[in-house]
């Protein structure tokens, strides 16, 4: 246990900036390489501190102390599970303020955001999981006629790996979590180097909540290092991964040899789908929102518009101008509705995409270029960007820029639409603004997405599955199909005699 921990597993430096730490068996740590990356304030550029960059040898650790903890935790009542849980809720509800303040300086995303939906999000993360293991059932099937009963008994995999990107770094972190401990599992968890902090302070939440020390270990640091070494590791049985589907196709191919449990939640090009008897203000209104929320990093975003002809000059209008009065602003603002991005690397690979355009595919009508914030010059930010594209299969269209960046075409009718909305990898979600109902059932059912929101946008009710289906991944994630991942069906069979 370092000796300069102070808070959190944050310390604070005599030039104010931070360590974070690993976690493992209950303890903040160092890395065992004494190797440490730089943690980069988005908004600005500068240094926030420093990170654990950690190997195969801090995973090993993580994945004894995991061990160590599975039988006793694998046979604790759902009672005291469940009363753990929903105690690790009420303390990420208790430190909202705390957790907001981190996640936005991490990530840039606006703290409003942070405050109000994603650091609550963590919080029902537990609390439904904490509820739904008690409710958790599994199957019986009586052979009628051959004198037997077979029951499914449901057992925790063991040691689980959790591996989370930076986009929504505690909501989605503990989205796998969560699950995962209910069920029973020991967990060994990875968030994004990029995105580190909350991660951390979530251990010493675990800590005052009674978790027991070495049920849920946290290995920070590269992905290429301490990520690849949980994805090799023999004695992790299962992968829960959410990233870029690039990164998922390596984790399958590292897992698949390995015969590991594995669920990939991986990237997006959702359609957007705007008919003309749609209520016209929420669809815009939604529009905005799905379009430019969180610098439009969220795999679930509206990139692509597809509008309806008879609209569409009008749409176009509307949606420009209030996309120009969006407040590009420092993440600390409550004003900012548009942050910074993530990093200098993800910054620079959006604006690429801006110097790439060919105009015979497409013109921007309003941002396509670095967003200013004065005082903070030196930040990544980003001007929200409308382009129009007149040809589906160029790169705007076909590849996920994941920055504040939507693309707009018209179709003519249904069968266009469909041909447009599905030609492309991915198959995440879809989004229909429509008052015909049949015409929405029919829609929703040819669509090849996981998630299809009709008028509406990202509502999530935690019982429901959630994932993507062609690159946008595998399995699915949410409500019981995550507590189902997270275990091992095992049929037992009983004869009986009459
Ligand atoms: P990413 O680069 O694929 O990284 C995701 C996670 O994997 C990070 O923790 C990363 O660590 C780690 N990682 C990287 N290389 C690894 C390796 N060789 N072995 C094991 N782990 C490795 O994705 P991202 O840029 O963080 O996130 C953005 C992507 O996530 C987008 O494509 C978005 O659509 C997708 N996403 C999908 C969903 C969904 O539910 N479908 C939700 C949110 C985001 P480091 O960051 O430290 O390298």
């Amino acid at each position: 246990l370092s000796s300069k921990l102070t808070f959190n597993g944050v310390s604070m430096n005599p030039v104010n900036s931070t360590t974070t730490f690993n976690f493992i068996n209950g303890k903040y740590c160092d890395p065992v390489g004494e190797d440490w990356l730089e943690n980069i304030n988005p908004a600005d550029g500068t240094l926030l501190g420093r990170i654990a960059n950690s190997t195969e040898q801090d995973v090993e650790h993580a994945v004894i102390a995991a061990s160590n903890a599975q039988s006793n935790w694998s046979e604790s009542t759902l009672e005291q599970r469940s009363r753990i849980l929903s105690k690790i809720g009420d303390l990420i509800e208790e430190n909202i303020e705390s957790l907001a303040t981190i996640e936005s300086e991490d990530s840039g995303k606006p703290i409003g955001r942070a405050r109000t939906i994603e650091i609550p999000r963590a919080a029902s993360n537990f609390h439904f999981f904490a509820n739904a293991i008690t409710q958790f059932s599994s199957e019986s099937h009586e052979s009628v006629g051959q004198n037997a009963i077979n029951f499914t008994l449901r057992q925790p995999l063991g040691v689980v790996g959790c591996i989370s990107p930076w986009n929504l770094p505690l909501y989605l972190f503990t989205w796998k979590i969560a699950p995962a401990l209910a069920a029973g599992n020991c967990v060994i968890a990875k968030p994004s180097e990029l995105t580190p902090r909350t991660a951390s302070m979530l251990g010493d939440l675990c800590n005052q909540a009674g978790l027991p020390a070495g049920v849920l270990n946290i290995v920070q640091g590269a992905g290429t290092g301490a990520g690849q070494a949980i994805l090799e590791h023999e004695k992790i049985k299962a992968i829960s991964f959410t990233g870029g589907t690039a990164t998922g196709e390596h984790v399958a191919r590292v897992v698949a040899p390995k015969f590991k449990k594995l669920s990939l939640e991986l990237g997006g090009k959702n359609p957007n789908i705007i008919f003309s008897d749609c209520n016209y203000e929420r669809a815009l209104e939604t529009t905005i929102h799905s379009s430019f929320a969180n610098q439009g990093q969220i795999c679930l975003c509206g990139s692509r518009i597809f509008i309806e002809s008879s609209i569409y000059e009008k749409f176009k209008a509307d949606l420009v101008a209030r996309t120009s009065q969006l407040t590009v602003g420092h993440p600390s603002k409550t004003e900012t509705s548009i942050g910074a991005m993530v990093s200098g690397d993800h910054y620079r690979k959006v604006l690429s995409y801006f110097e790439q355009i060919d105009p015979a595919d497409a013109s921007i009508l309003c941002g396509g270029k670095p967003g200013t914030v004065e005082g903070h010059e030196q930040g990544f930010y980003i001007e929200p960007t409308v382009i129009e594209v007149q040809n589906n299969q160029c790169r705007l269209n076909q590849e996920e820029i994941f920055g504040p960046v939507v693309t707009l075409m018209p179709f003519e009718n249904e069968e266009e639409l469909i041909a447009m909305a599905n030609d492309v990898k991915y198959g995440l979600s879809a989004t229909i603004w429509t008052k015909d109902l049949d015409r929405t059932m029919r829609l929703s059912k040819k669509i090849e997405c996981g998630v299809v929101w009709i008028n509406t946008w990202l509502m999530r009710d935690l019982r429901t599955p959630f994932g993507g289906m062609k690159d946008s991944g595998v399995g699915r994630e949410g409500g019981l199909e995550a507590l189902r991942f997270f275990t091992e069906p095992k049929n037992i069979c009983i004869a009986f005699e009459n």
